[in-house]
């Protein structure tokens, strides 16, 4: 076997590191941007270093944005007395496809995972609880995932907001257990954001 040119080794190696593909994959995608014009090529990678550059995570919701506020909370059309408590922004991105939610968003960033370590400091809890410290905020809808991580901060969460004048939800369990809200259809994921329950 004749060996790789190292430029060529070295652009399949970091295209193998995304998710999903292998090298063999990350070959065949190497090889492609290798035939496409130069232009081409810069303009992905000028693409890949500018959403490093200017995406970050909105000040009030940890969504992404490029501006100190996100889509979202920078839509006055949007019910401010409701806010879904999510894991990741990719979660806000799937909600929001379903068209059925007005409300806004809280990422947390993650999931409770006591084997992992990762406890409700990791997280942006005490965030959440200071967006609903004005009592603007009627409901809180808890959308992590449904799996054994999504379930231990859904309840802890809603342990935390006991006591408090604010309803709890969880999203419906339509969505299977231990699947993860973006392999979810939209049409489940609607039904599963309006038939929520209490908790
Ligand atoms: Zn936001």
């Amino acid at each position: 076997m004749i060996p790789l040119s190292p430029s060529l080794d070295r652009l399949i190696t970091e295209i193998a590191k995304l998710p999903g593909l292998g090298r063999k994959s990350a070959a065949r995608l190497a090889l492609f941007i290798l035939r496409q014009s130069e232009d081409d090529a810069r303009r992905l990678a000028d693409a890949i270093l500018d959403v490093k550059q200017r995406i970050h995570l909105c000040s009030v919701c940890a969504n992404l944005t490029e501006d100190d506020l996100c889509s979202v909370c920078s839509d006055h059309k949007r019910d401010r007395g409701l806010i879904c408590v999510v894991e990741t922004p990719g979660d806000v991105l799937t909600l929001e496809k379903t068209n059925v939610y007005r409300g806004l968003y809280h990422v947390l960033g993650g999931a409770l995972s006591p084997l992992d370590g990762i406890s409700p400091q990791d997280l942006r809890t005490s965030e959440l609880f200071d967006r609903l410290k004005d009592g603007s905020v009627r409901e809180v809808i808890l959308a992590t995932n449904p799996t054994p991580e999504g379930d231990v901060t859904a309840l802890f969460l809603a342990r935390e907001l006991n006591g408090r004048k604010i309803a709890v939800s969880r999203i419906a369990r339509g969505v299977p257990i231990g699947a993860e809200l973006e392999n979810v259809d939209e049409v489940t994921l609607a039904r599963a954001l309006e038939g929520r329950t209490s908790v």
